[in-house]
């Protein structure tokens, strides 16, 4: 079975032709941990999940690997800024460990709502330290390095095709990046490996180096986390479209010059959501979050509906009212559902041929570049299909729901105290200790209202707060 994906760095749509047959290892940038993950964050980690399960679908074995990136790393991917973890710190009076932890176990807790599966292996930045020194001491070594003003910057100029994955000139990658003019930089398009130098005194995070205390700088860890756990060369590699110019750029120029060949030989992107005022960005405090939606009265499943209702490769706008459109679409396509579930009674299963029809078809559609809408263009004919059993039709679905993962046949999302969402709830506990925090009584009032709409009532203990069925 051919499954094709568009490779950024060709420009078109390719067959993955696995390095290893029936393997394929997998890295996926992961999230900067300051903030809460926005649903346009994880409008990107959802296309990872579908296209690492379509490629388990099809038989391939996924050997996933995402980074963590919980060292401060500079607001702007161009080296300038603020240190966002620092930022985050300052915020909530918190240190930057505390920081970085919260907002992990909140990515993961979103993820879990999302069915978005967790990677084999996921590697934070500051427990892989040593391993990005010494990858820089290869590229040092190597002579791709230089050092000023106390900082080890990497040199583009001695790594040509470096604007190969942007596809752009040089001069375009430069007008694109709005970097400041880092005097010590020899290019403009170089970028720092480790910083000794921080513009911030208050820089918490920082470890001894060949170079002189300090930390690295953002794109050094993918590369090195990528081949301590892939080795030096690597499937697929994904992120969102803001990477293509600096991050992914930046990486390949590092991870290239250190093993002296490709390192990737497919870049997958998934492109943004958009709001119709314009972009989310974490930085500016501007964005939504899941826990918003749920509470606003939307299942995190009605919002993995919606991403997938759209190509990953095209921008996708964000308003309430598409998301209600699909809502409801996706209400009635699970009722449609239940009725087959309930009318399932274990029947044998007999239309085989059939069965193995329509798994083919779901496969060649979601192998044409992940186009799950006419994967869901398959799965209604197989609830309309009038040979199939309702045991045929159930097997199906739930085999599509592999990649799907939208519970197609476990029912409506509903928090009642026969059917407690523990992740849900604690979700918006966690929300609701942030806006305490932070003084937002309105907010935290707000929280607790939701949850007693549900007969859920919160108990702040010393120990924390605790939720109970009223
Ligand atoms: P960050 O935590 O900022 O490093 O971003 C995590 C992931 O979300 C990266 O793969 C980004 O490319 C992606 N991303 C950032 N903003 C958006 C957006 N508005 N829509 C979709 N993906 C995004
Ligand atoms: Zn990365």
């Amino acid at each position: 079975m051919k499954f094709l994906v568009f490779n950024t760095l060709t420009g078109v749509k390719e067959e993955v032709i696995p390095m290893e047959e029936g393997k394929i290892k997998l890295y996926t940038c992961g999230p900067t941990v300051y903030e809460y993950a926005h649903i346009g964050n994880l409008r990107t980690y959802i296309f990872e999940d579908v296209l690492k399960k379509s490629m388990e679908y099809i038989g391939l074995k996924v050997k996933h690997v995402m980074n963590i990136t919980d060292v401060g790393h500079l607001e702007s991917d161009s080296d300038t800024g603020e240190d966002k973890m620092s930022l985050g710190a300052s915020r909530e009076k918190k240190t930057v460990w505390e920081i970085a932890r919260f907002y992990e176990d909140a990515f993961f807790k979103d993820c879990k709502l999302l069915n978005i599966t967790e990677p084999i292996i996921v590697c934070r930045a500051t427990e892989h330290i040593e391993d990005m020194i010494n990858f820089i001491k290869i590229l040092e070594d190597k002579g791709f390095t230089y050092v000023a003003n106390g900082n080890v910057y990497f040199s583009i100029d001695k790594y040509p095709n470096y604007a190969k994955l942007a596809n752009l000139s040089l001069e375009e990658l430069e007008a694109g990046s709005r970097v400041d003019i880092d005097p010590f930089k020899k290019n403009p398009l170089d970028f720092v490996l480790w910083f000794t130098n921080s513009k911030f005194s208050n820089q918490i995070m920082q470890w001894e180096s060949p170079w002189g205390t300090g930390f690295p700088g953002w794109h050094i860890e993918c590369s090195a986390m990528s081949m301590k756990y892939l080795g030096d060369r690597v499937d697929i590699h994904c992120g969102g479209v803001d990477h293509i110019p600096v991050h992914h750029t930046n990486e390949i120029a590092q991870s290239e010059s250190a093993v002296g060949h490709k390192w990737v030989n497919y870049w997958v992107h998934g492109e943004f959501l958009v709001l119709d005022n314009g972009k989310m960005s974490k930085s500016s405090g501007d964005f939504l979050t899941l826990s918003r939606l749920i509470e606003e009265g939307y299942g995190p499943l009605d919002y993995r509906h919606f991403c997938l209702q759209s190509r990953y490769r095209k921008p996708l706008m964000f308003s309430f009212e598409s998301l209600t459109d699909s809502q409801v679409a996706f209400k009635k396509l699970k009722s449609r559902i239940k009725n087959i579930v309930d009318g399932n009674t274990n029947e044998e299963i007999i239309n085989k041929s059939k069965i193995i029809e329509y798994q083919d078809k779901f496969a060649t559609e979601i192998g044409n570049d992940l186009n799950i809408a006419n994967a869901f263009t398959v799965l209604v004919e197989v609830i309309k299909d009038n040979i199939l059993n309702n045991t045929e039709k159930v097997y199906l679905i739930e085999d599509f729901d592999k990649v799907f993962s939208l519970n197609l046949t476990l029912g409506e999302e509903i928090i009642n105290s026969d059917n407690i969402d523990e992740e849900y709830i604690q979700t918006l506990i966690l929300e609701r200790n942030k806006a305490r925090s932070e003084k937002n009584w309105v907010r935290a009032d707000e929280i607790r209202n939701i949850l007693l709409k549900s007969n859920i009532e919160l108990v702040d203990s010393r120990d924390g707060t605790i939720w109970r069925i009223i």
